[in-house]
């Protein structure tokens, strides 16, 4: 095969991919073009290696004929029916169908990704270890450690998915705190714990059944509620960029006493109300309290001499509050063009 031929087969299928049908046309078959030429050249060719030239240059012939047809086909269609699909990444109209934009982009990485990476700079900052959570894990770490006896009522507000061979998939990211009890202590303990969390639920706006959250616990001689309001506080303002003001309510988790849910003022409204608060001025954001003693003593940790606290806040959630985004579905979507906005 000469070097020339070599050449032209190597192009070929970048030129059907890439050129209009004219284009094409014109490159290969016009008098000047490219066939013609290597058709001519086959005298030149030593009789020993003529079949085998004559061979490839008609195999050539022939694809370009066929992605010819095929071209005409696509273009003539393309033309004829006026597309119009609003949720397609790039204009059916265009010649970028040829070219989805992902092509030109370069990797970015995921808003959640961002968000996990801004909120885990903040407790480094602060003083925090961190400890990856886990997508698979047994009963014991799941409930039992977290003080959710077998046939626990409370079982049922964490309601996912479980393997045949009776593992699951974790609801919350509480499912690593034996370990991180056991693998940092003694106390003091800090430690953040960020992972991939489902449950088995409809999804509406603001529910998935595959979400991010980010767990923290803090153990040590004489911590306190106040500690807990302050550490999250803190924390939150980082995060969010703004004085907050707080508030507290009751609620009910197995593995802390007391339970308290978080709410702030709304970063964006000051109280007056707005769409992100749901025009009541604040947000109900996180669940957090007091590790249950039941919780230490299982992660190896003395009650009587230690308290601590732990909560648990959705990455989800508080992007959709950071980045004004009003359906968390849409994280999960993979929408260039919702995504190219981050
Ligand atoms: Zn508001």
């Amino acid at each position: 095969m000469t070097h020339s031929l070599e050449n032209i087969i190597k192009n070929l299928d970048k030129d059907i991919n890439s050129l209009s049908v004219s284009e094409l046309r014109k490159k290969y078959l016009s008098k000047n073009g490219i066939l013609p030429s290597l058709f001519t050249d086959i005298k030149n060719i030593p009789s020993s290696e003529r079949k085998e030239y004559g061979q490839e240059v008609n195999s050539i012939k022939q694809r370009v004929e066929n992605a010819l047809s095929n071209n005409t086909q696509r273009d003539t269609d393309t033309s004829v029916v006026e597309k119009i699909d609003p949720t397609a990444p790039f204009d059916l109209n265009t010649s970028q169908q040829k070219k989805p934009r992902i092509l030109d982009m370069k990797g970015s990485s995921h808003v959640l990704m961002q968000e996990i990476g801004s909120i885990l700079e903040i407790f480094q900052k602060m003083g925090f270890d961190i400890l990856e959570s886990r997508q698979i894990d047994d009963d014991f770490h799941m409930f039992e450690s977290l003080n959710f006896p077998k046939g626990h009522p409370a079982r049922d507000m964490y309601d996912t998915f479980w393997t045949d061979d009776g593992l699951v998939l974790p609801a919350h990211t509480s499912t690593m705190q034996n370990r991180a009890l056991r693998k940092f202590g003694p106390p003091p303990i800090r430690v953040v714990l960020p992972g991939r969390c489902f449950r088995h639920e409809a999804t509406d706006a603001s529910h998935e059944h595959t979400f991010y959250q980010i767990e923290g616990i803090y153990v040590d001689r004489d911590i306190s509620v106040a500690n807990m309001l302050a550490t999250i506080k803190e924390y939150l303002q980082e995060y969010l960029g703004k004085e907050l003001d707080i508030k507290m309510q009751p609620a009910f988790f197995p593995f802390t006493e007391p339970d308290i849910e978080f709410i702030i003022s709304c970063p964006f409204c000051d109280k007056k109300g707005c769409s992100t608060c749901g025009y009541i001025g604040w947000i109900e954001l996180m669940g957090c309290g007091m590790i249950h003693p039941n919780v230490l003593t299982s992660g190896g940790i003395d009650p009587k001499k230690y308290t601590g606290f732990a909560w648990g806040v959705g990455i989800d959630r508080l992007t959709a509050i950071r980045r004004g985004i009003g359906d968390i579905r849409k994280l999960r979507e993979g929408d260039i063009k919702f995504l190219n906005q981050f």
